[in-house]
């Protein structure tokens, strides 16, 4: 039967076997791998088990390698590869082996994409059918659908299984007849499992669970030959000595099959840890984040908005780890690599995406930036994504810089930042073609003491004044104008003035960048120059009094 089936096939396991025999570890060492399929682009749950992937390996100095899975030919996409290993890459989680670019494969263990690999399934395949242990399967789908929908009147287990299994005792005799005949035919597994019977493992993340045996005779090569992912996975993850199969739980179900192949097959099974898929909140309930409904499911959309993929890993080690955010607040600059990462902190469930505690952690990864990284992140994301912006910003380079110096390299910066796409409107002020004036002034100041307010500080105002001095001067104008030249005063008898100085600088603030809250604003009009500044304050003056 295997002869008449697989009759290309001339070798056997054994030679596979020796060709990818055991790793050289040192004990305890850990061997993980991603197996993603280019059939989309690179997803946050493909990242995030990237990352725990990697983590998993560093904690015993391991090795993490990348597999395509790419058997389903027609949802494959163009590009798919290079999107997801090139993602992976400029996260800067370190591939040691498989595919390290979309056109590179490294390691001892290759091919590391499967449609390559259709020989080594198929020599498998043919050994399990000389033993009995697997058999061709003719029915077509009609066949199946319509076993289905009497096992569903029934009111019986679906499935091809047991006595509904119908080609299971096919003989040689009969499927030499159908092939003859044309007729196309898959592999399946000849399950020894009892439904009534328990398997049982244990889960790294999730502890023992406990399931049914597999008793269904379910495929293992489609009829192209190509490999189903249960019987694939099995095959890949023995001949590339993988220790911890860390996956999506999706694949808890089917786990008890997979635990059978692995025994049928004679091979060690690895350590299977299930991972919670990040979730989202609609509609009150919990749901897994879809790539069709929820844009940061593509990884590209932090790119776009302008998040560092520093924010970004570090946010995933919040969801990964319970206990990651204190580490971090006692370790604030060590590397996250640093953080010595078990799977049995992981959450049972699935951690909520939570988009603002994203931006928190954005935050704090950025003001840790000097100012020359955070111009030259900028830029860099303004050349991709907003040419028009670009042009702005490089027009004068040591100009931008000290517009994201101001309030930076110092003890405390300001965390005003989360994601580049806000620096346009950040720094807008600072260029007169992206500036927008609003003269919208508090309530509490009269529209004719503001106009006042903004003459007498064009009088007084030296554009080389420090923070210091630049701050008298605006004290200075305040008795002549009715407010308190002192916040204390005004605070104890609030009915003697019509304002104070924080009054009198936030009209010369909203004058110079139309807005009430900014960086230090001493800092923002040495940056803008004298001619501007006075320009501005001119303009709102004028603006006021007519
Ligand atoms: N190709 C499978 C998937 O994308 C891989 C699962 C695994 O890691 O074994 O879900």
């Amino acid at each position: 039967m295997a002869e008449l089936l697989l009759p290309d096939i001339n070798k056997d396991p054994k030679y596979y076997e020796d060709l990818y025999p055991a790793r050289d570890l040192s004990e305890g060492m850990r061997v993980t791998r991603i197996a993603p399929s280019p059939t989309g682009y690179l997803h946050l749950g493909v990242l995030f088990m990237a990352l725990i992937n990697r983590l998993t390996a560093n904690s015993t100095k391991g090795i993490f390698y990348t597999r395509i899975e790419d058997t389903d030919k027609k949802r494959e996409i163009e590009g798919g590869i290079d999107d997801i290993i090139n993602g992976i890459n400029k996260f800067g989680i370190k591939i040691d082996e498989g595919f390290i670019s979309a056109t590179q494969q490294v390691g001892d263990y290759g091919p590391y994409k499967q449609s390559e690999r259709a020989a080594i399934y198929q020599c498998y395949a043919k050994s399990l059918i000389q033993q009995g242990l697997a058999y061709p399967c003719f029915c077509t789908a009609e066949d199946l659908s319509e076993v289905r929908a009497v096992q569903e009147s029934q009111k019986i287990r679906t499935g091809y299984h047991g006595q509904w299994a119908k080609h299971r005792d096919i003989t040689l005799q009969q499927a030499k007849e159908l092939i003859s005949q044309g007729k196309p035919f898959v592999v399946r597994l000849k399950s020894p499992g009892n439904e009534e019977n328990k398997v049982f493992f244990d889960d790294g993340i999730k502890g023992k669970i406990e399931m049914p045996e597999n008793d269904e005779d379910f495929v293992i090569l489609k009829s192209d030959g190509i490999p189903t992912y249960h019987f694939a996975h099995v095959i890949d993850d023995h001949l590339m000595h993988t220790t911890h199969v860390i996956r999506g739980d999706e694949w808890i179900s089917s786990t008890p099959k997979h635990l059978q192949l692995f025994k049928l097959l004679g091979f060690k099974c690895p350590k299977y840890i299930h991972v919670a898929p990040i979730l989202k909140l609609d509609n009150g309930g919990k749901r897994k984040i879809s790539k069709r409904k929820d844009p940061e499911a593509a990884v590209s959309f932090f790119a776009q908005q302008g998040f560092e993929p520093e924010s970004v890993i570090e946010y995933l080690m919040t969801i990964a780890a319970s206990d990651f955010e204190d580490w971090r607040r006692a370790n604030q600059n060590a590397d996250y690599k640093d953080y010595k990462f078990n799977v049995k902190k992981m959450s049972l469930s699935g951690a909520l995406f939570d988009w603002n505690k994203l931006c928190d952690v954005s935050k704090n990864v950025i003001c840790k930036f000097n100012s020359d990284t955070v111009t030259e992140k900028i830029l860099c994301w303004a050349k991709e994504f907003d040419p028009e912006f670009y042009t702005v910003l490089t027009k004068d380079k040591e100009f931008t810089k000290s517009i994201f110096a101001i309030d930076r390299d110092c003890a405390k910066p300001r965390k005003d930042l989360i994601k580049w796409d806000e620096a346009k409107d950040y720094c807008s002020y600072f260029f007169d073609e992206l500036f927008t004036p609003c003269y919208e002034i508090p309530e509490n100041i009269e529209k004719s003491d503001a106009a006042k307010i903004l003459r007498a500080y064009s009088l007084v105002y030296d554009p080389n004044d420090e923070r210091q001095e630049w701050f008298e001067k605006i004290k200075s104008i305040c008795p002549g104008l009715g407010f308190s030249a002192d916040n204390k005063e005004y605070k104890n008898n609030p009915a003697l003035y019509k304002g104070h100085p924080g009054d009198a600088s936030t009209i010369i603030r909203i004058a110079v960048t139309g807005r009430r809250n900014t960086p230090d604003l001493c800092s923002i009009m040495r940056t803008i120059g004298k001619d501007t500044c006075l320009e501005r304050i001119n303009q709102m003056a004028n603006y006021l009094e007519n």
